[in-house]
């Protein structure tokens, strides 16, 4: 890759950000695309973040992806926060464009291109029940419920949250926090789980946070965690002969949707999941 004075700069905000798979992936689409632009990843602390943020636009930043823990505190730092964001309360891509920092929530969105592309599941008219309620599920739940979902149920081992995020689905779809009691039976029941909780993620690849008896044939599992790729959920789902679908999906798309948004280009998509199955296998 060449630098160079006129290369365009973009990446990642985070704390901590030394996991991340999003530099090598942004960078080699760029690169795929002959385009003189770069990624890098920074780790900015909390009480740097006001100050990071007017670095990287004094910088002359396209534009930067923002993750864990500075995604809902970043939207105070920029001058304008798009619908969808706002819904779901949290900015995990900045467009920096004629001066101005643009924030906007590609988590949402690249779940359900994944999950459409890889599953072909349509979600008008079904019965999702989420697991979790903290900013994965509020993304995933805004999306599924704009999508049309007929009835979205949220269980989270602190429940007021679960019921604080159903509250907010209402305006879209019927909603309804669920407690961790009540799951088994809405699980049974359901067309769609989404798991959002960082249970079974490494190093821990044994957690499920599910009964497993209560997956069924007629079920689509979908968990948000892409590392391992096959979850403990996701193997006990395939033994109970329900349809799965790995969060890997999701990272890519996110990404692919962010390059867009900077570049006014299509993103090489299939690439960058070369590249996300090639680092992961690595990981
Ligand atoms: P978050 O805002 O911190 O929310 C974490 C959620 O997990 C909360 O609902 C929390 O419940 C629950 N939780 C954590 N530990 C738990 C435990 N031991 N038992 C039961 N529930 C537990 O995090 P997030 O941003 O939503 O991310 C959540 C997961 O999604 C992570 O695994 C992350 O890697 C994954 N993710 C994947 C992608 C992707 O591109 N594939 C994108 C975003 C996130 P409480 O409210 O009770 O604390």
């Amino acid at each position: 890759m060449k630098l160079d004075a006129v290369t365009e700069k973009t990446g990642l905000i985070g704390h901590p950000v030394a996991h991340s798979k999003s530099p090598e992936m942004m960078n080699e689409a760029f690169r795929r695309e002959g385009l003189p632009w770069v990624y890098f990843a920074f780790d900015v602390a909390s009480e740097e973040l006001g100050r990071a943020v007017a670095g990287l636009k004094s910088l002359g930043f396209r534009g930067w992806n923002v993750t864990i823990p500075h995604k809902v505190a970043v939207m105070e730092h920029l001058d304008e926060v798009e619908e969808s964001a706002r819904e779901i309360g949290a900015v995990n891509t900045v467009i920096h464009r004629n001066g101005r920092l643009i924030g906007t929530n590609t988590d949402g969105a690249g779940y359900l291109e994944s999950l459409v592309r890889e599953t072909g599941f349509d979600v008008k008219g079904r019965r999702v029940v989420i697991l979790g309620a903290g900013g994965a599920a509020r993304a995933v739940g805004y999306t599924l419920a704009r999508a049309g979902a007929e009835q979205i149920g949220i269980v989270n081992r602190t429940e007021k949250k679960a019921q604080d995020l159903a509250d907010h689905l209402r305006r879209w779809t019927r909603a309804d926090g669920i407690s961790p009691g009540e799951a088994d039976t809405a699980i049974r029941e359901a067309d769609l789980l989404v798991q959002t909780t960082s249970v079974g993620m490494h190093p821990h690849p044994e957690g499920c946070p599910v009964d497993p008896a209560s997956l069924h044939k007629d079920l689509l599992v979908s968990d948000l965690i892409y590392h391992p790729r096959q979850t403990r959920l996701l193997q006990e789902a395939k033994t109970r002969g329900a349809r799965v679908h790995s969060g890997l999906g999701m990272l890519l798309h996110q990404g692919a949707l962010a390059f867009e948004r900077w570049t006014g280009r299509q993103a090489p998509v299939e690439r960058m999941g070369e590249v996300l199955e090639q680092v992961l296998g690595e990981s």
